[in-house]
């Protein structure tokens, strides 16, 4: 026999393109095992003030198909002090919820692991975030969906920068990794990708224009992570004014359009299934692990490896990069 009897479930941080069937899996698939569910709204936040409700199959009936998260999301403080945590602890404790599903990033997690310990409380994350940089797991929910919407703008510039001779500055997310913009631009025949795992070794830009990436082609596409570490798209446009007049530059930057939209299938089913198997998680009494996927299986990573550890992105990726885009 198990001991839990009940599970919250909340979305946090940035949200991702996929939390709404991660959602409806932890539900039924809870519902299915005999434990109560209850949504709590607005991350942990909602766990503080209590924006809590009981959920049913009908709750999350109609939602694996829409982006963002019914459960909304949320960013807050409170949470980072014991005080607040406390709150959130005796919250939980007055509503009968013994155990939680935390869905969101690297902040989120952080968050789950420091609660978990704290209170010896049942947590099990799911990873959603579009930016993909939780290590242990080969993918996390939202990721797919981003980098399709990616690809899909990146084609509709090429049409406008092929036009012009322009070179054009293509930026997409990734705070600290850069999977969207490398991924992104092999999907999209972009000529460069410029990220913060290599920004800290070696000056891309100066490597780009020395390698005279633009000689064969009337425009180029080049994708930025948003990262501080690469300076952006609009810092590498201004370096290009400042040290390579010649070039004719300009700037695209995604934004929040990347977060939107329909999840892809890739994005449902494994949003599906990590769903399903959180539940087994909290049932077989694991505690304070990431569920994750590795080599198409359904994996469980502790948070401290989950979180602390940089994912690295796989050495062939920039070479395929760079010996397609000649
Ligand atoms: P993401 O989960 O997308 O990385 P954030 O980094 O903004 O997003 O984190 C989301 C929330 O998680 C924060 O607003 C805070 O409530 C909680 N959180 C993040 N880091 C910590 C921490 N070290 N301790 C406690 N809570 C945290």
């Amino acid at each position: 026999m198990h001991n839990i009897k009940s599970v919250g479930i909340l979305t946090s941080g940035g949200d991702a393109p996929g939390m709404n069937a991660a959602i409806r899996a932890v539900t039924r698939a809870a519902i299915y095992s005999g434990l109560k569910v209850y949504g709590i709204y607005r991350g942990y936040r909602g766990l503080i003030y209590d924006e809590i409700e009981e959920f049913s199959t009908q709750n999350v009936s109609n939602i694996i198909q829409r982006g963002g998260t019914i459960l909304k999301t949320a960013r807050c403080k409170e949470f980072q002090s014991p005080e607040g945590r406390q709150c959130a602890y005796d919250v939980l404790r007055r509503r009968g919820i013994d155990s939680l599903a935390v869905i969101g990033g690297d902040g989120s997690l952080s968050g789950a692991r420091i609660f978990g310990n704290e209170f010896q409380f049942p947590i099990v994350g799911l990873p959603g975030t579009i930016d993909n940089d939780l290590y242990g797991t080969d993918t996390t929910i939202g990721y797919d969906t981003a980098l399709n919407t990616i690809m899909e703008c990146v084609d509709k510039i090429r049409d406008t920068a092929t036009s012009h001779e322009r070179l054009f500055f293509i930026e997409v997310m990734g705070r600290d990794a850069g999977f969207l913009a490398l991924n992104g631009a092999i999907a999209s025949g972009a000529e460069a990708a410029i990220i913060p795992e290599i920004s800290t070794q070696v000056d891309q830009l100066s490597e780009l224009i020395k390698a005279g990436f633009r000689k064969s082609k009337n425009s180029s596409i080049v994708l930025v992570a948003e990262s501080p570490i690469t300076g952006g798209a609009m810092g590498l446009a201004q370096r290009v004014k400042e040290e390579y007049p010649g070039y004719d530059v300009r700037v695209t930057i995604l934004g929040h359009l990347q977060r939107g939209g329909s999840p892809t299938a890739n994005d449902r089913i494994l949003a599906s299934r990590m769903g399903a198997a959180a539940v087994d998680a909290l049932m077989e009494d694991q505690r304070n692990v990431m569920v994750g996927i590795k080599n198409d299986e359904i994996v469980y990573v502790p948070f401290t490896k989950a979180i602390k550890n940089d994912k690295p992105i796989a050495q062939d990726l920039m070479s395929t990069l760079r010996r397609l885009s000649i």
